[in-house]
């Protein structure tokens, strides 16, 4: 028995918020391992280090001095200290992520570090491979999915409630974009887990999702 559950999906699948929410009703840790991806996209960036260079990158991650502060809520993303977790949500960062996370240099170094961060304790771990390589001894594995067109709607509000602008064709695009690379790359691609209960939020809230879930793991 361990107490790991997986949430993998595309990107505006509602992932973030039906995990944060869930880990709350529940008393578990959120592990947003989307953010780590981005934090490594950040320093690759600020280093100059290009996004197929797997060396560069292997060090970028051996130098990656990473930390959620859990006493927040959400909580938040601390490098070194300082507090990323407004810096990596820009548009620059959705794209620079998903490149840098096909590396095979880095998925290793999350891997490794996801699992040391979720040692012992009680999570819910959202990504893109929780389910199908990172825990894949996990007894709950979810797989949230939503229409193209309801996730960049979501993901188009997200860019306006932060004060940005956006044009709701090309938050569409890059999302497409962005998931077309997690699922044809051939390390750990975006798919569910064989054992992954597939959950289809094109029509239901936040809320909906979480009590499909808590209901599934009471059975
Ligand atoms: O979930 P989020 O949109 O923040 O993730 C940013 C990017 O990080 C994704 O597009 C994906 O390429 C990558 N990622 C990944 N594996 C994970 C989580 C995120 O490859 N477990």
């Amino acid at each position: 028995m361990n107490h790991i559950i997986t949430i993998d999906g595309p990107a505006g699948s509602g992932k973030s918020t039906v995990s944060r929410m869930l880990a709350k009703r529940i008393g578990y840790s959120y592990l947003d391992t989307g953010a780590m991806y981005r934090a490594v996209a950040l320093v690759a960036k600020r280093k100059s280090v290009d996004f197929r260079d797997g060396e560069g990158l292997g060090r970028v991650c051996r130098s990656l001095d990473l930390q959620f502060d859990r006493e927040e809520d959400p909580p938040r993303l601390l490098l070194c200290g300082e507090d990323i977790s407004e810096l990596i949500r820009s548009p620059e960062l959705d794209m620079l992520s998903s490149k840098v996370s096909a590396v095979g240099e880095v998925r290793q170094a999350m891997t490794d570090l996801q699992r040391k961060m979720a040692k012992g304790g009680r999570f819910v771990a959202e990504g893109r491979d929780m389910g199908t390589v990172v825990f894949p001894e996990a007894n709950w594995k979810f797989y949230l999915t939503a229409s193209i067109e309801v996730r960049a709607e979501r993901r188009y509000k997200e860019v306006l409630a932060r004060g940005e602008a956006a044009q709701k064709d090309v938050v569409k695009a890059d999302l497409k974009k962005r998931d077309d690379n997690d699922r044809m790359r051939p390390l750990s691609p975006l798919r569910p887990a064989e054992d992954a209960l597939t959950i289809d939020s094109t029509a239901l809230t936040a809320e909906a999702v979480v009590e499909v879930i808590l209901n599934y793991l009471k059975t």
